[in-house]
């Protein structure tokens, strides 16, 4: 919806999208580590979720002294919802999402999860209630099974599997020289990029939390992968706590809600035929302009399809 479409941009965004490859390994391999950082406060308890609504309370954030990247959001994803986060480069959709597992505290406000400020509990706590899939899909060398199991390790095969299945995995897992336990990486095989698209969904589903963060992929898979990716991230967001930076127009359109963002704020609230209707908002603006300098993308007719 929200890219730049000359080139100069272009080689900047693929600049941009390299640094966020490095960011987003970091951010799957610190939800998963069994022992965070330092960072918990004394006495810290543990997060028990119940619904799994995440509150962001008058936030205000800036990664240098004196910058502001966050400033005053307010706004609550609603427990078992789809939030969809959308808004030009640069407006802090990462960065706002990357206070949930609290890779970063805010500066000011809070961040709370069923009521609880997330600043008072154990990270490891906080962070096995939540599970990330990157548009880069993140796996390491080793054998598929070892990839999914990292999400939690006392996970059994059967429930690895069954992941796989609801993440259109298992059958091509199956189609590999060894199963399950085949190798990856530079001495095992390589996978298309919808397969290690699927490969990372399952390792969500295989982590089965109650939060899911999602950063939605930008680059384009064939239309075969791309339905079966498409798919199997519908069944991962279901009954979950979604929040998606949303980069489709699919996406966005079915979202329960959309929060646009710009320059750090908040500026537009609402569903998608809300936000369409409000003539001279943001949302109507970059609709326009993404459907303008992409008329024949499938997820744009096909959003079109939808709300016919
Ligand atoms: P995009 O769609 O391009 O990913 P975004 O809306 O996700 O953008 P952020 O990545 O959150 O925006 O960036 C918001 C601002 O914070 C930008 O000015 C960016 O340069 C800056 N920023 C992001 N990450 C860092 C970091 N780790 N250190 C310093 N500044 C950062």
């Amino acid at each position: 919806l929200l890219l730049a479409y000359d080139p100069a941009r272009r080689l900047a965004r693929l600049q941009i999208n390299l640094e966020r490859a490095v960011v987003n390994a970091r951010m799957i391999y610190e939800i998963l580590d069994e022992k965070p950082t330092q960072g918990d406060r004394p006495g810290a308890g543990e997060l028990a979720v119940d619904k799994g609504e995440i509150e962001f309370r008058d936030i205000g954030f800036g990664y240098g002294k004196g910058e502001i990247v966050l400033d005053a959001v307010s706004f609550t994803a609603e427990a078992g919802k789809t939030t969809a986060i959308v808004g030009p480069s640069g407006a802090g959709k990462s960065t706002l999402i990357s206070l949930v597992p609290r890779f970063y505290d805010p500066a000011s406000g809070q961040v709370l999860i069923d009521g609880v400020d997330i600043a008072t509990v154990t990270k490891k706590s906080l962070r096995h209630r939540i599970a990330y899939v990157s548009q880069q899909a993140w796996l390491f060398e080793g054998s598929i099974r070892d990839n999914l199991r990292y999400a939690r390790p006392d996970a059994t095969d059967a429930e690895i599997e069954d992941a796989a299945r609801l993440a259109n995995a298992h059958e091509f897992i199956l189609a590999q020289p060894q199963g399950y336990d085949t190798l990856l990486g530079e001495n095992g095989v390589n996978l298309s990029g919808g397969q290690r698209q699927r490969i990372s969904i399952a390792r969500a589903l295989v982590r089965n939390a109650p939060v899911l963060l999602l950063d939605e992929a930008t680059s384009a898979l064939d239309n075969e992968s791309e339905a079966a990716v498409q798919s199997a991230l519908e069944r991962a967001m279901k009954n979950r706590t979604v929040l998606v930076i949303a980069h489709r127009l699919s996406t966005i359109a079915k979202a329960d809600r959309i929060v646009v963002m710009q320059a750090g704020r908040v500026v537009e609230i609402g569903n998608h035929a809300d936000l369409s209707a409000a003539k001279g908002g943001l949302y109507a603006r970059l609709q326009a302009f993404s459907e303008m300098a992409q008329p024949e993308t499938s997820s744009a007719a096909e959003a079109e399809a939808e709300g016919s």
